[in-house]
C-alpha cells in the first residue's frame, strides 16, 4: 500500500487543521488532536488519523456539536458527572480528571460518569492518565449495535471496551484496554480497505455464517464477543455500567438514535478510580505488585499489557508514522472543501 510518512506533530497539526477548518473551536480541536496523536504515536492507527473523516462527518452533520463546553457537577462525595454537552469525549475529559482525582484521593473510591458524550477513541488514554496520577483506573463505554450476543446472530450490544490502569512508582502504568468484541470495529474497517482476511471467529456474515471475510461481517453480518459467553458478559456489563447506571443510552438506542454519518453515538461513559494508599498497604503495595510484575514477565513468552504501545512510544517520535496515501489525500481534502 502507498503511505505518506508524516512526523508525529505533522500528525497533529493534520489532524487539529481538519477539526478547526470543519467547526471545532479551539479547545475541542486541540483535545480531539492529542487523543488522535497519541494513537498514533503508540502505533494505534484504527484510532488515530483513520477516525477523523468521521470525526468531520459527526461536525457537518451536526450531529456533534464541536464548540461544547462541558459542565462539571458533584452528585455525591464520590460521584463527578461531566455533561460534555453533544461535544466529543477528549475535551469532557479533560475538564472533569481533577475533580475525579480529588474525589478518589479524599474517598479512596470515586467515579465519573461522562454524559452526552460522542466517543471515538481509544479508552486507554484516560486510563493511563488516571494511573499518572497514582490511581488505579477503569473506564467503560459502549456504542451502536455490532456484537451478538452468546448464541445469536444478531448485532445487539456495541463493541463495548473496558480499559484497566495500575500505578506504578517507577516504570509506566500498567494498561489492558480491550474491545468486548472479538477485534475493535475499526480493525475490521482496516482489514476490508486492505483486502485482508480476518482470523475465524471475529464475525457472521448475514446468513450467520462463520467468515473471515471483514465485508460479509460489516455488510449486513454481526461481529462476536471474545470468549463466546465470557466477552458476552463483560459486553453485557458494559451496557449497564456505561448506560443504565447513568441514565446513557444502551447500545441499541444509540444505535436507534444515530443518523448514520459515520461518526461516534451518542452516549456515556463510565470511570472508576481508586487510591491505592487508601486500602490498607500505604507503605506495601507498590513493591509488592512489582514483584508480581518481575514474575509474570519472566514467564517466557508473556508480557504486560500495554508494553507494546510504551516500545512504539519510544520509536515514533524518530521515525514518525505511516499513513495510507488514500487517507492523507481524503484529510486534506476534508481540510478545504
Ligand atoms: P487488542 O486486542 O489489540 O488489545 C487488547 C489489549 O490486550 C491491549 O491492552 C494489548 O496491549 C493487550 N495485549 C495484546 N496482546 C497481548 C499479549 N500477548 N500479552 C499481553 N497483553 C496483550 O485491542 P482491541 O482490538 O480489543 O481494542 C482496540 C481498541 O479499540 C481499544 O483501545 C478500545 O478502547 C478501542 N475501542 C473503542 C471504542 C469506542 O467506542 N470508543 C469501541 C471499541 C473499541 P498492547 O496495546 O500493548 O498490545
Amino acid at each position: 500500500m502507498d503511505r505518506v510518512k508524516l512526523s508525529l506533530n505533522e500528525s497533529f497539526e493534520l489532524a487539529n487543521r481538519c477539526l478547526l477548518a470543519n467547526g471545532c473551536n479551539v479547545d475541542n480541536a486541540e483535545a480531539v488532536a492529542a487523543t488522535i496523536l497519541a494513537a498514533e504515536r503508540d502505533g494505534c492507527p484504527s484510532h488515530g488519523l483513520f477516525r477523523l473523516p468521521g470525526y468531520v462527518a459527526s461536525l457537518r452533520s451536526g450531529k456533534v456539536d464541536g464548540n461544547s463546553s462541558p459542565r462539571v457537577e458533584r452528585l455525591a462525595a464520590g460521584v463527578v458527572r461531566v455533561d460534555a454537552g453533544g461535544g466529543y469525549a477528549p475535551l469532557a475529559l479533560q475538564i472533569g480528571r481533577p475533580a475525579l482525582v480529588e474525589a478518589a484521593q479524599v474517598q479512596g473510591l470515586a467515579a465519573l460518569a461522562l454524559t452526552n458524550v460522542h466517543h471515538f477513541a481509544a479508552l486507554w488514554i484516560e486510563v493511563e492518565a488516571l494511573a499518572r496520577e497514582g490511581l488505579v483506573a477503569f473506564a467503560f463505554t459502549s456504542y451502536t449495535p455490532s456484537v451478538a450476543p452468546a448464541g445469536s446472530g444478531r448485532p445487539f450490544f456495541g463493541t463495548n471496551p473496558m480499559a484497566f490502569a495500575w500505578p506504578r512508582r517507577d516504570a509506566s502504568p500498567m494498561v489492558f484496554d480491550q474491545a468486548s468484541a472479538a477485534m475493535a470495529k475499526g480493525e475490521v474497517m482496516i482489514a476490508a480497505r486492505e483486502g485482508h482476511e480476518l482470523p475465524p471467529g471475529v464475525g457472521l456474515d448475514a446468513t450467520g455464517v462463520s467468515t473471515t471475510d471483514p465485508n460479509a461481517i460489516l455488510d449486513g453480518g454481526t461481529m462476536l464477543p471474545f470468549g463466546g459467553y465470557k466477552g458476552s458478559s463483560i459486553a453485557l456489563m458494559v451496557e449497564l455500567l456505561a448506560g443504565g447506571l447513568i441514565g446513557q443510552a444502551f447500545s441499541f438506542e444509540a444505535g436507534e438514535r444515530d443518523n448514520k454519518d459515520g461518526g461516534p453515538p451518542r452516549g456515556g461513559e463510565l470511570l472508576l478510580a481508586m487510591d491505592p494508599e487508601k486500602f490498607g498497604d500505604p507503605s506495601g503495595w507498590a513493591s509488592h505488585c512489582e514483584l508480581f510484575f518481575d514474575r509474570l514477565e519472566e514467564l517466557d513468552g508473556a508480557r504486560l499489557p500495554g508494553s507494546r504501545r510504551y516500545r512504539n512510544r519510544e520509536v515514533t517520535p524518530h521515525d514518525g508514522v505511516w499513513v495510507p496515501r488514500s487517507l492523507h489525500e481524503t484529510i486534506e481534502s476534508l481540510c478545504s472543501t
